[in-house]
């Protein structure tokens, strides 16, 4: 195999530069068949940006002021929901998003299913 220097225009910042035969042999090596799109220097730029995860973009880190949207999308904190009791009709609060292909039950009523249920068989 044999390399020649080629001339990438950054899709970045637009700016050309050299993809020389060396990294193209590097890039050969390490079984990347893509060349790179951005110059050395956004590269490394988005290197120092913390590797690809979206610094600052949207995904609600180091906000918690209670915003609506805000609620319960941290892990860690589980996202409650409410619903009707099926046993009593109560308002039941329960960790996951009620589907209605079963019933849902208020703490209380669920503890006396579970209850019940190991009594009677
Ligand atoms: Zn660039
Ligand atoms: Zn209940």
């Amino acid at each position: 195999m044999s390399f020649a220097d080629k001339t990438l225009t950054c899709r970045d910042c637009g700016v050309d530069f050299v993809f020389t035969s060396g990294e193209q042999e590097f890039y050969a090596q390490k079984g990347f068949t893509n060349e790179p799109t951005r110059c050395p220097s956004c590269r490394q730029q988005r290197k120092t940006l913390g590797g690809g995860r979206g610094y600052g973009d949207r995904n609600g880190y180091g906000r918690n002021d209670g915003y609506s949207a805000g609620r319960g999308v941290y892990s860690g904190e589980r996202q409650m929901h409410s619903t009707t009791c099926a046993s009593c009709g109560r308002e039941a609060r329960v960790p996951f998003v009620p589907r209605g292909d079963k019933p849902v039950y208020c703490s209380d009523c669920f503890q006396d299913q579970r209850r019940s249920s190991v009594r009677g068989r």
